[in-house]
């Protein structure tokens, strides 16, 4: 499994490659260009845009084969993506072999850009594998000026850049190929040496990454587990105090009703909290999602309809507008509809006597945004992320609000990223209400492959 998640990034990093090979060949034709036409150095124009072609042709190829390999999610072993990797780089060793050759050979300091591909092969390939490649691109190298240099090849005087022939100094020829060969082996051997270590970091980074979600499954497992008993005591407690409040165990004293109602209402807030902290978990645990259809109108209604009676008590009037190209959408309906509530409820709680909360849902085409502004509170500077985190609370919300639990935006937080999309909030100026604003992809096309397949 590891080594196929590898290999994908290995054909990623490829399109690294291609994309940097549309460059070259853009490169390639403006210097063939350039100097041709505004340097006047002579050059076998026609071959060197035949070369072009050539490595525009292939990169076209690979460029398919990549996307092909990764946007179809096709399985790739380790080895065929290190072989596609590999015969590319190699491909561009023997093309950048040819445009030096047709180019003034030894003589053209466009050879420095074997380094380029031995750095490119250290980032991408093996270790063995780039000693390989450099040892091919020396061979390559090696080849063509000793070719030159014995007249077996014609040599393609760079005449405009350099009038005076070196390819044919023994020493000139000998010093410039050690030189290269060493150069070559050094930038392979620091270049793998570092991606080696890099490597072997990301792998115990990954280690390590693995270890924690292992602990977080087994803490959510406890929680849930803990939860669950604490759950079902609380409510055997609210039940008997709601009995004793009811006068099943006969008449109660003043006193004695007003200390039963104060542990009946603290006894339903601790299990709010509970059933909070269990939902939580239980959604960490299990990941579950059954999405079906959900109309927009009906949801905002029915959430809207559900925070009313707390928005009276406050004099809080909410409004709202849904874009008219919303119809519906795929999405879990009974989270999404407590996810919405959820945060009208706080538009609320956290607002002020007679405020306003103004209930925004948007159509991004393939998303659908909900924002839900309010006049309340607000939110402190630099809290605005911090609140979506577990147990957490602004410093000025227990001004307004004693009691809290600090989960249900977590909750939020986490219902919405099931949905694959994004939760987020600002201050809408420091003092001046807030806006909770929140997107997921409106899904119907995967509704559409169920409903086919
Ligand atoms: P709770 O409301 O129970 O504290 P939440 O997770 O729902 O838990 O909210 C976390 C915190 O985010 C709140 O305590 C409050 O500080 C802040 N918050 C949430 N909604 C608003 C809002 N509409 N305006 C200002 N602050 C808010």
């Amino acid at each position: 499994m590891e080594a196929l998640v590898q290999s994908r990034s290995l054909i990623k990093r490829a399109f690294w490659l291609i994309r940097l090979r549309w460059v070259a060949i853009a490169g390639l034709l403006c210097a063939v260009y350039f100097a041709n036409t505004f340097w006047a150095v002579e050059l076998p124009v026609k071959k060197l845009y035949v070369l072009a072609a050539v490595l525009l042709g292939y990169n076209f190829i690979f460029f398919n084969l990549a996307h092909f390999l990764t946007f179809r999610r096709r399985e790739v072993s380790p080895k065929v993506s290190n072989g596609i990797v590999f015969f590319q780089v190699a491909a561009d060793l023997v093309t950048l072999t040819l445009i030096l050759h047709l180019s003034g050979g030894i003589e053209n300091p466009f050879f420095l850009y074997f380094v380029f591909h031995m750095i490119l092969a250290s980032v991408l390939l093996t270790r063995l594998q780039s000693y390989v490649v450099a040892t091919f691109g020396v061979l390559l190298f090696g080849t063509m000026i000793w070719l030159e240099y014995n007249g077996i090849l014609p040599h393609y005087q760079l005449t405009g850049f350099i009038d005076n022939s070196n390819y044919n100094d023994r020493l000139f020829v000998f010093g410039t190929f050690t030189v290269f060969t060493t150069a070559l082996y050094l930038v392979v051997f620091m270049t793998t040496s570092m991606a080696e270590q890099l490597r072997r970091q990301q792998k115990r980074l990954e280690r390590a990454n693995a270890q924690l979600k292992e602990k977080d499954y087994l803490k959510n497992q406890y929680v849930l587990r803990l939860t669950h008993d604490i759950k079902g005591h609380l409510a055997a407690i609210e039940g008997c105090l709601d009995m004793v409040l009811h006068r099943l165990g006969g008449n109660l004293t003043e006193q004695q009703e007003d200390m039963t109602n104060r542990a009946y209402r603290r006894a339903g807030k601790c299990l709010d909290f509970v059933k909070a902290l269990l939902r939580l978990t239980r959604m960490k645990l299990t990941g579950r999602m059954d999405k079906e259809k959900v109309s927009v109108k009906n949801l905002v209604k029915d959430s809207i309809a559900a925070v009313e009676n707390k928005a009276k008590e406050k004099d809080v009037e909410i409004n709202y507008k849904i874009d008219d190209s919303l119809d519906e959408i795929f999405a879990e309906p009974i989270l999404l509809e407590e996810t919405l509530i959820n945060l009208l409820v706080n538009s609320v709680k956290y607002n002020l006597k007679k405020g306003k909360v103004f209930l925004k849902v948007t159509d991004k085409g393939q998303t659908i945004l909900f924002e839900i502004i309010d006049t309340g509170i607000g939110i402190p500077q630099g809290q605005e992320d911090k609140i979506f985190e577990e147990f957490n609370r602004a410093s000025n919300a227990r001004e307004i609000e004693r009691d809290g639990t600090g989960l249900g935006l977590s909750i939020a937080k986490e219902v919405i990223e099931r949905h694959g999309g994004t939760i987020w909030a600002k201050s809408n100026s420091p003092k001046s209400g807030s806006t909770f604003t929140f997107q997921i992809p409106k899904d119907i096309k995967d509704e559409q492959k169920d409903q086919n397949g």
